[in-house]
This record gives C-alpha cells, structure tokens and sequence, in this order.
C-alpha cells in the first residue's frame, strides 16, 4: 500500500498525547498513524524532525466582513491570514458583511462571494435579529452551524440586539446551537470621549457580563438548549456557568487569545488597536481566566478575528470611545496562546484541545481538530521552540493594524497542509462546510 504523505514528526500532537509518530494520508484523509520510523511507501515522506505535527486549528469565531465590507476584510486575505497562522476551518461569523447572514438569500450571498477564494475550510454562521425567526429552521436546513445573538448593540446597525424574551423564543424556535455575545446593555455606560483605557474598561465592567451570562443561562435552563458564550472576558460570570453546567444545562463557553496574552495594564493611552468588546481586562482577571482554561471551565480558544478600516481604530485621536472594537489575529492565534501557555506549563496538547478538538467539537465537525484515523488531514508543522518579532507586514488580513507589533512571540507555523496538501496561498482549495441537517 503506497500513501500519498507521510509526515514524521518527534512531536506528533495527537488525540491520547504528544509522542513521535508518522501519520500516513490518502486521498485528503488521515489513513494509518504509525511509529516515527516505521516503514511506510509514500509518495512524499517528509521528516519534520523536531519540529511540531499539529493538527490544523478550527476558528469558529472569524468575522470575514465580506459582501458589503469587503474593504474591511475578505475571504481570499482573511483564508490567507488562517493558513499563515496554521488555521485550516474557519467558521464566519454573521455580521458585518451586508447583508448579515440572517436569511437563507444572505447565505447564498456569502456562499457567492466565499466561493473560489477560500485557502482553508469554511462554514458560516447564522444570526437571530428582531424579525427574523421565522428564517432560523431554513437556514438551519440550509448548512449554518448554529445561530448568533447579541445582548448588547452589535456596532452595525443592520445586526439589532435581541433581549431575553426574544432569545428565548429563538432557542425554542429550532434545535440548534446558539451562540451569544453576553454583556448587559444595561450596565454598558456610555463612554465619553477619551484616550485613557480605563474609561473605556469602566465603561464596559464585569458585572455586565455576569448578569448577562445569567440571562444566558436562564434562558438556556428553560429552553433546554445549547448556548455557548462567546469571548468570555471576566472571570465574574464562571461560577454562574459552572453551577449550570453541574446542573446539566448545555453551556459552552470559549475565550480569546487576546485575553490571555494582553492586560488593562499594558495598554498605553491612545492605543486603541487594543479596543475589543468585551474589553481586555487586568492581570489578576487574568490569571484566573488561565486556571479556568487549565481546570475545562472554559471550552475552547478562538481568535474573534475582526477586523476594520485601519481609519475606523481612529489613531488620529487615540479616542477609545470612538474606535471600532475588534482585534484581528486569526494569524497570531497559536504563537499568541503557546507563548503564554508554555510559560504557564502548559503542552501543545492542551493548546491542540483549546483551539482544535474543542471548536471542532463545537460546532459538530468530528472529522477535523485531531489527528486520527479517518479524519481531513488538515496538519501544521509548528516549531514550537523557535521565536519571531511581530511585524505587520508578515500579516496576511486585509489591513495589518495589531496590538501584538513589536511583540516576541514563540511558535512560527512552518507548513500547513488542508487535505494533505499544502496550502501555497496560490489556487485556493478551501471547501465551503455545510452543518449536516437535523
Ligand atoms: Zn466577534
């Protein structure tokens, strides 16, 4: 039996651990995973020696922008910056794009405009504004793996928030995932215009993603659906979701690289290329955030890629008030997490679970986030020990604005491979995912 790859690697990262194993691919799929020097007929045999075998990561939380933003960010950059990053599935989020992927004729929209441009795997995402239920069970037949739903004003205002009653009857309308941005509308204050990034923190306090994970969570109790909470910020709303969760409500919750790798501390006044809802908070939340992660409180590790026109971050003023929230980094993702996770004590295996196994699982995709027999060969070689300064220019989204610049970060992806192939960034190959149908 001749393989079409084998990649060897001392540092294979696979379901039961890290060992040193060869993973074998036939026609895009993983089909024997054997010792490091086992024998093995291939077409291309590649020793990645010391170097990491990962497999690829699955960022269910991207917002691609395009139709209707597109100069904001698009699928061909935004695919691009993923596979850079070592990324193969992305899943896009609703919004953003116009029109906000809220009909089925929004979908085939975005499916139109993805089509032929995408360099990794993507699915979509579907949302629940006010006036929209009656699309949720057609665009759940039509592919979306869940649902999203704000709390809270969205930035855009084609995307309205829902409140608790109208959530509920969403979550009652189909069985599906629900995902949904949690911060309390009614303890988010207005920001006045400033510079100082602790006006804008204060703005936006723990308590309101407490109460408003709690509405999340009653929501989810009465409805008996699943609900995940997306970019969860502060560590206030933990207990309430671990007490649900013991209870048997089907919660889910996930973070963001940039929770655990920046802090309210560090943030200079003026840098708004720090701004994201809900906001980067101080270090002591932050410690606890990573004890969440290591004891399974939190689920999953995802980018919240979000990205705008490098005028709407308004560097001009420094106006925190003013500037677009969103931090764009499908890119950074894993060296921005295993640089933290390392000197916390953490293994590739546990980042392979946070951001691989965990969103695939997620969002239902058993055949990708895991390197195991039968699955899409979808596989990184990362050189977990070398290192890198940030410079935007190596950033592959539309517009390279990060706060990580001038940052040294561990881990540089060497390859990526979709389908046991690799991915050039020349003839995109990117499949567009479906969600199968209830
Ligand atoms: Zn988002």
């Amino acid at each position: 039996m001749s393989y079409d790859l084998v990649l060897r690697s001392r540092r294979a990262v696979l379901p039961d651990g890290q060992r040193p194993a060869a993973v074998a691919v036939t026609a895009g799929r993983i089909a024997a995973l054997a010792g490091y020097d086992a024998p093995l007929d291939a077409v291309v045999d590649e020793d990645l020696g010391d170097v990491a075998l990962l497999p690829g990561l699955v960022d269910t939380h991207v917002h691609v922008n395009e139709p209707g933003r597109t100069e904001w960010e698009g699928f061909a950059s935004a695919t691009r910056a993923a596979a850079a990053g070592g990324v193969t599935t992305l899943v896009d989020m609703p919004l953003n794009s116009v029109p906000p992927t809220v009909t089925v004729a929004a979908l085939e929209a975005k499916r139109a405009a993805a089509r032929g441009r995408c360099h990794v795997d993507v699915g979509f995402w579907g949302g629940v504004v006010p006036g929209n239920l009656g699309d949720l069970v057609a665009l759940r037949r039509a592919g979306v793996f869940g649902f999203k739903a704000f709390l809270v004003d969205s930035g855009v205002p084609e995307f309205p928030p829902v409140d608790a009653g109208l959530l509920e009857r969403a979550l009652a309308t189909v069985d599906a995932l629900f995902v949904v941005h949690a911060e309390d509308p009614g303890s988010v204050r207005g920001s006045p215009p400033s510079p100082r990034y602790a006006d804008f923190v204060a703005s936006r306090p723990p308590e309101a993603e407490r109460s408003a994970v709690a509405t999340v969570v009653a929501a989810a109790r009465r409805a008996d659906a699943r609900v995940h909470v997306l970019h969860l910020s502060s560590v206030a709303a933990l207990a309430e979701l671990a007490a649900a969760r013991a209870d048997g409500v089907r919660l889910t919750v996930e973070t963001c690289p940039h929770y655990l790798a920046l802090t309210a501390e560090q943030v200079p006044d003026g840098a708004t290329e720090f701004k994201c809802c809900p906001p980067i908070r101080d270090r002591d939340n932050q410690d606890r955030l990573w004890a969440a992660l290591a004891d399974g409180a939190v689920d999953c590790v995802v980018s919240d890629h979000s990205p705008c026109l490098p005028e709407l971050k308004r560097a001009d003023t420094g106006d925190f008030a003013a500037a677009w929230g969103g931090i764009a980094s499908v890119q950074l993702s894993l060296p921005v997490v295993w640089t933290q996770a390392r000197r916390r004590g953490h293994g590739l295996a546990d980042v392979a679970r946070w951001m691989a196994a965990g969103p695939a699982d997620l969002v239902g995709l058993p055949g990708k986030g895991r390197i195991a027999v039968g699955g899409d060969a979808d596989l990184v070689a990362f050189d977990a020990d070398a290192g890198f300064r940030v410079e935007p220019g190596l950033l592959h989204h539309r517009h390279p604005v990060t706060p990580y610049a001038g940052q040294r970060l561990t881990g540089v992806v060497r390859a990526t491979w979709l389908r046991g192939e690799p991915v050039t960034g020349d003839a995109p190959r990117g499949r567009l995912l479906r969600a199968d149908a209830p």
